[in-house]
């Protein structure tokens, strides 16, 4: 049989068997609609809100208090244009006159917003049309490892603030934010903090109350559930717009015939996740630093990029200096093995990460990088021999470098 390793677990996870099983019956069984007042039509809809019901739970949330969306990307888009609007009367379909904040037509309107030059493209594209519609945005700076510095984030928040908007957890380098430091500093200054916990979610303990996050987005297919479902946390008493207009799903705020089956599946992935936490992100956390480890040992002029430990349990981010990321991955792939080299909406575009270069990284080096993310089923073997292939492949393509040539020759014997 043709090997087959899968490392690619930031960018999308296998969808669990058990979770498909929970999901099956809603397709052609119980496919009522969960508005219908009718036997099937109750039976969706009770199993929609036990669904909530265990997403709240996992974070320590009210179930009215939980927003079925269609991903994180949705709930991203949601939480940011939405709060824009709450504090500055942002109207949809107005960017292109540039005075969706009228300056100093209301003095209670707020424009400000904050976020991090390492974000997901679902929340930095978003700003920027935010920008396009007269909102001002703030792209905090972070550290080497890939860290937010919070005496600049305090230094950026001004009287017209309305936001921050912090990942959780990179999905490139897998460092973590101090959310709770962040939390603190948001309820001090009465700002709104939303986290894109779509790669933390499943793998860290998080609590709403206790970090003090008021918005908070997630997605089912980063946990071994479904694609196309997520969610937004949305605190209560927080009078966010409706994000879809239509019926009255979701307490009106985004309308449209819920995605049963996905919904059904997201609470059964949640569920394991949260399960399974402790044990499993144990086990990722020691073959991480396994992997870790072997590659900085035994390939050369190779550097982690990200937090040595403040990272998610299951990523692991490199550059190796004087091999091309791009050739490094097609090369992994004829060896049967799933990696890439950090978000996939970069991979297969020439730009550098967006990510890296933030950390500092200097382009050539912000080109080659190469993630690897776990899973439950990643097995030391298949690291044994994704960290065997990596050390021939980069060898082989240094064997062709002119760069490498020339360094190797300056080096004195
Ligand atoms: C994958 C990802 C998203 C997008 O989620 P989708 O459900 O694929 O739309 C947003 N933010 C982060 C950090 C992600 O890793």
């Amino acid at each position: 049989m043709d090997q087959f390793i899968y490392l690619d677990n930031a960018a999308t996870t296998k969808t669990s068997p058990t979770v498909v099983e929970a999901m099956l019956p809603y397709f052609s069984e119980y496919y009522g609609n969960a508005s219908g007042i009718y036997g099937i039509g109750v039976k969706s809809r009770e199993a929609v809100n036990h669904s909530r019901e265990i997403i709240a739970s996992t974070i320590g949330a009210r179930p009215e208090e939980i927003y079925f969306t269609a991903g994180g990307t949705e709930s991203d888009n949601w939480a940011l244009k939405a709060a824009a609007e709450m504090f500055c009367g942002v109207r949809a379909g107005g960017e292109a006159s540039g005075t969706l904040c009228r300056a100093g037509a209301e003095n209670t309107a707020k424009k400000h917003l904050i976020t991090t030059r390492i974000e997901h493209h679902a929340v930095l594209h978003t700003c920027e049309y935010l920008e396009k519609a007269g909102i001002e945005v703030t792209y905090l700076n972070v550290d080497e490892n890939g860290i937010i510095r919070l005496d600049e984030l305090e230094q950026a928040i001004r009287p017209d603030t309305f936001l921050i908007s912090v990942m959780f957890a990179n999905n490139e380098v897998g460092t973590i934010q101090p959310i709770r430091e962040i939390g603190k500093i948001a309820r001090k200054y009465g700002v709104l903090f939303h986290t894109d916990a779509v790669q933390a979610y499943g793998q860290l303990p998080i609590d709403v109350e206790e970090l003090q996050i008021d918005l908070m987005s997630a997605s089912a297919h980063k946990l071994n559930g479904p694609k196309g479902v997520g969610f937004l946390y949305i605190r209560r008493n927080l009078r966010l717009r409706s994000f879809l207009h239509g019926g009255a799903q979701e307490r009106h705020r985004r309308a449209g015939t819920e995605n049963v089956p996905g919904i059904v599946g997201f609470g059964q992935a949640a569920k394991e996740a949260a399960e399974t936490m402790e044990e499993r992100t144990a086990r990722e956390t020691g073959l991480r630093d396994y992997l870790i480890d072997r590659v900085l040992k035994e390939i050369p002029y190779t550097r982690l990029n990200g937090h040595r430990t403040r990272r998610l349990p299951n990523n692991a981010n490199f550059s190796f200096q004087f091999a091309e990321g791009e050739t490094l991955l097609i090369m992994l792939d004829m060896e049967g093995i799933c990696a890439s080299s950090g978000s996939a909406c970069t991979s297969g575009s020439l730009d550098p990460s967006h990510v890296l270069l933030a950390m500092g990284l200097p382009e050539d080096i912000a080109h080659g990088s190469l993630r690897l993310t776990l899973s439950a089923e990643t097995t030391r073997e298949e690291i044994d021999i994704t960290v065997e292939k990596i050390r021939q492949i980069v060898e082989r393509l240094r064997g062709m470098s002119p760069q490498y040539e020339d360094f190797r020759r300056r080096i004195p014997r």
